[in-house]
């Protein structure tokens, strides 16, 4: 969570950048001035474009619409997995029509949170996740785009929907935090891991270890701003223009240049999400 720390300074620049998986809204944007500020920031810190995510229905509406304001945003919809019991009859209608956009690359985030039950007031349950995240699986499907999913002390259960329901074509974890068996799993699957601030932290370990193991065309970096923000700037407002932070930590993982590790990153992006 954002604390009251001050945002981090502007990080040596690194491109071409693409940021898989951010969320402008709550990095505190409402309006198109706003997106063009934030997206000034991240363009000087080497961030061309980004993907901002939405996690419940107004959040999708305006994702879809900050798509259209900008050339350098894009846009991803569906019902986080915490709020899947928000999936009505309504709800379902409306996502399929901002799926149907042209700028909403990828149908996300959705999957399955078993950290939140329990401990955040109305928080839906995981027999509620499964049955939304089976619904945008499908949607996934018939839209043709990326499914985008959120894991959180989840991977058992993720795996058992996927294979129940059988994956789409295209599968990205957003923020990939599990260790090498879980990489492994889904790196033989062909799906695509995105990686965030988290590959940074010390206490790490395991996830730098699945980290080394990720094909560059399979390797997505990202943000997930405002949270999640890369060392040694942990527990500060995270942003778009924080990513070269994450890549240059990922670069000494995964011992390529900083710089390659970035170009491969953004042409996976390209392909993955048809930008
Ligand atoms: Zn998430
Ligand atoms: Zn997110």
């Amino acid at each position: 969570m954002a604390s009251k720390r001050s945002a981090p300074p502007l990080p040596e620049p690194l491109s071409p950048l693409i940021d898989a998986h951010t969320h402008l809204d709550a990095c505190g944007a409402r309006d198109a001035a706003d997106v063009r500020a934030l997206l000034d920031r991240a363009g000087a810190a080497g961030v061309e474009a980004v993907v901002t995510i939405a996690d419940d229905l107004g959040a999708a509406r305006w994702a879809a619409e900050a798509a259209t304001w900008d050339p350098r945003v894009y846009a991803a919809v569906a019902l986080h997995p915490t709020r899947a019991d928000t999936l009505t009859e309504s709800a379902r209608a409306e996502l399929e029509g901002l799926a149907a956009q042209p700028r909403v690359v990828a149908i996300g985030e959705t999957g399955m949170d078993l950290y939140w039950p329990g401990k955040l007031d109305g928080c839906a349950d995981p027999s509620a996740q499964r049955e939304s995240f089976a619904w945008h699986i499908d949607l996934a499907k018939r839209t043709g785009k990326p499914l985008m999913i959120h894991n959180r002390d989840a991977d058992a259960e993720v795996l058992d929907v996927l294979h129940a329901e059988g994956p789409p074509q295209t599968v990205i974890f957003h923020c990939f935090s599990s260790g090498p068996a879980m990489a492994r799993v889904c790196i033989d699957a062909g799906w695509v891991l995105s990686l965030s601030g988290t590959v940074s932290f010390k206490n790490a370990r395991e996830l730098r270890e699945a980290a080394a193991l990720i094909p560059p065309e399979q390797l997505l970096v990202e943000t997930d701003a405002p949270f999640l923000t890369p060392h040694p700037y942990r527990g500060a407002p995270n942003e778009p223009y924080c990513l070269p932070y994450t890549v240059r930590a990922l670069a000494d993982v995964v011992n390529r240049p900083a710089e390659l590790v970035a170009e491969q990153s953004a042409a996976t992006a390209r392909r993955v999400y048809g930008l």
